[in-house]
Order: structure tokens, then sequence, then C-alpha cells
């Protein structure tokens, strides 16, 4: 009988129930975290049980506007500050946050008057100063934060403004000076987006989300359905002879005994937090032995007894939720008001990689391909490359996926010590994380050619990432060696006509390669050398991969073998110009081996 019962009050609530009640201090940390990583899919994935179980939870909703705020959506930002603001009508975080949205929304005038009420009622009063001078700006004021003394974390928005608003006025060597310092104080590579919520600096939206927006239908604001609140009566549903008295207890704790027939006990919900519990019946005879115990599961929510407030008692999670709504300056914007800024001052080599940064950033952005171009930017390369000259005695050395610390190094040595150039096609994101070591390889008096940013099959991803792909990992090289690279490899060797076309237009010529050992290089040292040796003809040029410790150990040996049968040793870049001299191209082969 009691499984019937616990059965019915489970179907009644209709969802999957948690066991306890929402640890949202926990949720709100996890949640927090991943926006910082800009994993919005897993913050989302975060939300999604909790916003189910307690869709009205004011905790949660907060963590949906500032995911929102995040992801660009600032009309569901504004829903969800709103719905939290109707019962905690002076909570700082949601008014500042109701403010961004209104100002993302486009309402700067409105945004104002909550940054005024958030700064009244507690809220941190730098980071509002900020948004509120940049909505005075939106709406067409010149604002001033020489002396605002705003702290260190605000000072790259604080100088993006008063660097796009110089170069408004046509002080370029002002706009230069501040856009410098923005940049040099703000975290993280020039190339990349700075967390959002972002300064876009454009009046009609004069916010921006970082990593796409989540689509509509992923995170709604709904009202709670399928919960109790308030005072509710439980009683045991079941035959009570023999029974004297019930005691009840949510999630173990005893709530109180009754020991008069019906054995009633009213609950007042509003004495446990909102989210899932569990109650238990517990049915004892007159010699207080319990004869049966029945759990049931309720979603209890109460609005009113939703204390917000104990977070701010919290001050690293306080904290950590101011943090996550601080306005950055767009990097792509700044990037590319840097760059008109120096070219105006005639200083077209310097413009041309803040044009860079900013295409690496958003390849589409207003006419900065335009001005790229102009200052020197290449475009429209040759076509792709497949080998070498076949009757040229040369081979040509490639390493993929480094730099790779650990394996780079020695790798290097060999290369050096038995003065073999060779090329080595790196990852992106590799040469952001190991600069040092990219020069190195630099300084060894190798090649660097582009082989992405994240390493991505180019086939399954859009122009435009892809172009990201590549304009992320051409800034990443520049910003680290002062080179710009002339080929590319995509990664996998994975390859279509939109990926060459998106590759070409943007100046790369694609490399690929006649001998690719990685099935042995998984294998052994020997197996390398004998897959090279008996693969390799004049022209080839073999693939091999910087992290691998078969192919470090096997090279010594492959090079002096292939010297010994005449051959030398040569770059991309030297084949490439003999393949132009000569006018010989090798055909593109059929079938291309996937390779990692
Ligand atoms: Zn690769």
């Amino acid at each position: 009988m009691r499984f019937i019962i616990a059965v019915l009050f489970v179907a009644t609530l209709g969802t999957k129930l948690n066991a306890n009640p929402i640890p949202t201090p926990k949720l709100t940390e996890n949640v927090l975290q991943s926006m910082a990583l800009r994993d919005y899919p897993a913050a989302t994935q975060q939300l999604r049980p909790a916003l189910a179980a307690a869709p009205g939870h004011p905790a949660i909703q907060r963590l949906l506007g500032i995911l929102k705020l995040q992801t660009g959506d600032f009309a569901g930002a504004l829903t969800a500050f709103q719905y939290i603001l109707r019962l905690y009508p002076n909570d700082p975080i949601s008014l500042y946050g109701q403010g961004l949205s209104l100002l993302g929304t486009g309402n700067p005038i409105s945004a104002i008057k909550s940054f005024d009420l958030s700064e009244k009622y507690g809220g941190d009063p730098t980071r509002i100063l900020l948004a509120r001078r940049y909505a005075q700006w939106i709406t067409g004021a010149q604002v001033s934060l020489e002396d605002a003394g705003l702290p260190q974390e605000l000072a790259a928005s604080q100088y993006a403004l008063q660097g796009i608003q110089a170069t408004k006025q046509g002080d370029w060597a002002t706009a230069v000076r501040l856009l410098e310092a923005s940049f040099k104080t703000s975290n993280g590579d020039t190339f990349r987006q700075a967390p959002a919520p972002l300064l876009s600096f454009d009046i009609v939206y004069p916010l921006a989300g970082g990593g796409g927006k989540l689509s509509a239908e992923s995170l709604k604001t709904v009202t709670p359905k399928g919960t109790i609140s308030g005072t509710i009566l439980l009683r045991p549903k079941k035959d009570l002879d023999g029974v004297s008295y019930v005691s009840y207890e949510a999630n173990r704790n005893a709530l109180g005994v009754v020991n008069i027939h019906p054995f009633q006990y009213a609950w007042d919900t509003r004495r446990v937090p909102n989210g899932v519990h569990t109650v238990s019946v517990v049915l004892h005879n007159a010699s207080a032995i319990e004869i049966d115990r029945i759990d049931l599961r309720y979603r209890v929510f109460n609005p009113e007894v939703e204390n917000i407030e104990e977070d701010k008692q919290n001050p690293n999670l306080n904290a950590a939720l101011w943090q996550a709504i601080t306005l950055q300056p767009d990097r792509c914007a700044a990037a590319y008001s840097l760059g008109v800024a120096l070219r105006m001052l005639g200083r077209a080599g310097e413009a041309n990689i803040w044009f860079l940064r900013a295409l690496a950033i958003n390849p589409n952005y207003r006419d900065a391909k335009g001005h790229w171009i102009a200052t020197g930017g290449r475009t429209g390369a040759g076509s792709a490359i497949w080998g070498g000259v076949p009757t040229d005695k040369v081979v040509c050395l490639t390493f993929d996926d480094g730099p790779k610390p650990g394996i780079t190094e020695p790798l290097l040595e060999v290369l050096k010590s038995e003065r073999v150039p060779a090329t080595f096609f790196v990852i992106g994101r590799h040469v952001a994380a190991n600069p040092a070591l990219t020069r190195q390889i630099v300084d060894a008096g190798m090649e660097l050619a582009n082989h992405s940013y994240t390493h991505p099959n180019l086939t399954k991803i859009s122009s435009e990432a892809v172009a990201k792909e590549i304009l992320q990992t051409q800034a990443a090289i520049f910003t680290v060696t002062g080179k710009t690279s002339k080929y590319f490899r995509p990664p996998g060797g994975n390859w279509n006509a939109s990926v060459a076309q998106v590759t070409r237009n943007w100046g790369l010529i694609p490399c690929m390669w006649t001998v690719d050992v990685y099935g042995s290089e998984v294998i052994s040292a020997q197996e390398v050398a004998k897959d090279v040796l008996t693969r390799v003809r004049p022209g080839s040029i073999v693939l091999m991969h910087n992290g691998k410790l078969s192919t470090l150990q096997a090279l010594p040996f492959i090079i002096r073998e292939l010297r010994k049968r005449g051959y030398s040793f040569v770059t991309v870049e030297t084949l490439a110009r003999r393949l132009e001299q000569t006018k010989y191209r090798m055909p593109e082969p059929k079938n291309i081996r996937k390779i990692e």
C-alpha cells in the first residue's frame, strides 16, 4: 500500500526529483566557475535541473540573469532580474543587472536610474560608476574617468572608453596611448575576446555577450509549477489499527509527533529552504516500536521565505557574483579603433597587427578586413601544395601540433645539431601558452606555420569559425614572434573546398604532405624510421608529430640515412619557391588518408 502512495506522489509532481534541497551557494559557485571559463553550455547544464526543481528560486533566477547577460540575451536577463526585484526590490546585484539589461536593450536612461538605485542599496560603487559613465556616453555625453579612482580590474574598460572617446574627437595620439594602456592592463590574449558582458562602444547595441547566444528555448524563465507552498496537512494514508502515535520528519530531522487519531500534522513548508524535501511519516505502536515508515518527496517553493541576502554574508560568493557582471571592453572594437588611430598617425605596420587582432575575434567586423589589406595584409594566396618537385632530391620534414614542452626542446636539439631546417605546424593555443618555447623554434632557424588555434575538424564548423581558427593563430604567432606565417595545414587533414576558400582568402597557402607516419609513430621508433625510409621520394613532404617520442628517437637515424642517400632538407618555404621556379604542380591526390 505504501508504495502506491509514494508512486502517486511522485507522479503528481511530474518530474524527476532530487533528494535534497537545492544547495544554492554550491550551485552558484559551480555555475559562476563555468561562466568564468566561458563554458556556457556547461553553465546551462548545471542550471537546468535547478531551474526545473525551483524555477522561482531567486538565487537561481539571478544566476539565470547573469548567464543571459553574459551570452547577450538582454531581454531574457531583464525578465530574470525583474522577477527577483518583485520579491527583493533592494537587491543591489539585481538592480545593477537590471541596469545592464536595460542598457543592453537600448534604454540607457532607465539603466542609469537602476544603477543609481543599486548604489543606494549598497551595490559596488566602482562598477556602478563605470556602467553609469558608459550609459551616459551612449546617450551622447562627454564623460571623464580620469579621476574616477577605478580599481585595477576596471582599468582596461576605463582606458578603452576614454580611448574610443578620443577617436571620436579625432585625437589620435591620445587614442593610441589610452587604447594601448587598455590592452596592457587587461588579462589574457589581445586576440581573444574578453569575458562578457562587453562594452561594444556601439550606440545602437551598447553591450555585447560572449560565446554566442544560448538558444531562446534552452533556459526559459518559468513560474513554479508542481510545487507546494505554505502550510500543508500531512497524514498517514493507511490502516491505522495498532498505531499509537506518528512522528514526522523532514530530511531525517524531526518535525513533530502526533498521538491523536487520525494523526494529522500541519507542516509549515516555509520552515525549509525551497527545493525538494523528503518527508517521512513514521508509525509507532504502543511500545514505541516503529511499525512502518513512508517516505514522500515534496517540491517546496515559497518565494517569500527565500533569502538571497545570505549571499551577502558570504563575501567570496558576493564578490564572485559582482565579478561575473563586470563590464569589460570588447577587444575587437578596441583593437579596431587602435588600428584606425595608428593608421591615421601613419603607423601602418603597427595598425596592421591590430586589425589582424580585431579580425581574429570577429572576421566580419565592420571594414576591418579592408583596413588590414590596406596596411599590408595578404589575401588571395596561391593554391595548395601537395608535394615538391619530383626531380629535386630534397625532403621537407614537418612537425605538427606543437609546441609541446618536454618534446619540442629535444626535437630542436636534434635538428640543430644535424643542421636540418624543418617546418613546425603549430597549434595557436599552444603558441599562446608557450611563448618562450615558440620563440626557441624560430631562434633554432625553423619555420613556423599555422595549424589552427584549437585543432578542430574544420569541415564541421562554419566558415566564420574556420577564419577565426586561422586568424587567431596568425595573431598568436605574430604576437609571440613578430612573424607572419605563410602556410597552413588543416588539422586531421580534414579538408574541403570551403575550408580551402577561407584559407586562401586570408592569405595562407595550404600545405599538405606526401608521407604521413602517424600509423608508425604510435608503434615505435623503429617503425617510424622504416616507414619514412621506405616511402620517401624526391620532393617528399613528411608529416610527423611534435609530441611523439618515437619520432624524436628515430629522427637522428632518419636524417643520417637520408643524407647517405643524397637527400638534403628544406623548409616548406624553400620547397614552395622551387615549385614556383619550375612551374611544377603536384596534382591533388584522389584520397588523402585522415591523420590526427
Ligand atoms: Zn594536427
